[in-house]
């Protein structure tokens, strides 16, 4: 059994992490893995071919969840029409792919009202902000909006890690209990929808969630680059690095040193320094992290 599916760019870099490895197999494979019998080989094009027994079923989940249509090539939804206007809650997180500082999500609640008003602080192009308008930002935001955050400082996180061996499953538990939180603040109104920024195929993503007390499931919707859909996504980017700042000054303050953020080898070389003078640095950084095994030679020489 074979089945192809079309995804965009974003879409394709979640499913390389989600499928393991990248791979250079053959010119323009991006990467190749296999789950429940499947394998699974996505292409630079965003084609994604799916074979063995259960290639279909396991289509089906990224078909849905996907934002582009195999039949146009349009954008194609799971969301209502006027999806961008209603009152949404929405979550996003940070610090994944960063070595120190913790694993932060947040929910934040936009109702119709506030709309506009969030959407014209500029949340938007979170990602081009300077630390000092992230933090403007946030202020507003959580004036404005219910929100929580949930927020794994590295000793949690790598306690959890230990426990879940699966940073994709942090992030759903945490995306669960911050919209879990909000959803209870806000009683009893409800959101017309929930969007979450989208990293796992939503199947996935319940079945990390199995055995939890409560599950928010009603109303869910799951979309790569969410905060293009709706503020309320990137309010919750926005909060999500705030408090992540905050706990970086935290961390670093605690540390001696400016943690730097990322993987590369500037973050090896502080831990490398941490070590020698004795830090430990599971208070620090995320340790599963290829950087820990690298500090720790950098450290002995
Ligand atoms: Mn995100």
């Amino acid at each position: 059994m074979q089945t192809v599916i079309k995804v965009d760019q974003a879409t394709l870099a979640i499913m390389t992490s989600h499928y393991g490895k990248p791979s250079k197999a053959s010119p323009g494979v991006v990467f190749r893995g296999k789950h429940n019998g499947t394998t699974v080989t996505g292409y630079r094009t965003g084609k994604v071919l799916f074979q063995g027994q259960n290639a279909s079923r396991e289509a089906a989940q990224w078909h849905q969840s996907s934002s582009v249509s195999p039949s146009n090539g349009k954008k194609k939804d799971d969301l209502p029409a006027g999806f961008d206007q209603m009152a949404v809650l929405g979550s996003d997180e940070v610090g994944v792919g960063s070595y120190f500082g913790p694993l932060t999500v947040a929910a934040v609640f936009v109702d119709r009202q506030h709309v506009d008003q969030v959407e014209q602080l500029g949340v938007r192009d979170s990602k081009q902000l300077t630390d000092p308008q992230i933090t403007r930002m946030a202020k507003k935001i959580i004036q404005l909006c219910p929100y929580h955050v949930v927020n794994l400082d590295p000793p949690t996180y790598n306690r959890l890690m230990n426990k879940y061996g699966n940073q994709a499953q942090l992030k759903a538990l945490s995306h669960n209990l911050a919209l879990a939180k909000v959803l209870n603040k806000i009683k009893p109104v409800q959101p017309e929808a929930i969007l979450i920024d989208q990293f796992v195929a939503p199947q996935t993503y319940y079945r990390y969630l199995k055995g939890q007390s409560t599950i928010v499931k009603d109303k869910v919707h799951f979309h790569v680059r969410g905060e293009h859909e709706h503020v309320a996504v990137a309010a919750g980017s926005i909060v999500a690095r705030y408090y992540s700042l905050q706990r970086m000054d935290v961390l670093s303050e605690k540390a001696g040193v400016t943690l730097p953020i990322g993987a590369g080898t500037n973050v090896d070389n502080v831990a490398a320094s941490l070590l020698r003078h004795g830090k430990d640095l599971g208070q620090f950084a995320k340790l599963h992290f290829a950087n820990t095994k690298k500090a720790e030679k950098l450290a002995k020489n």
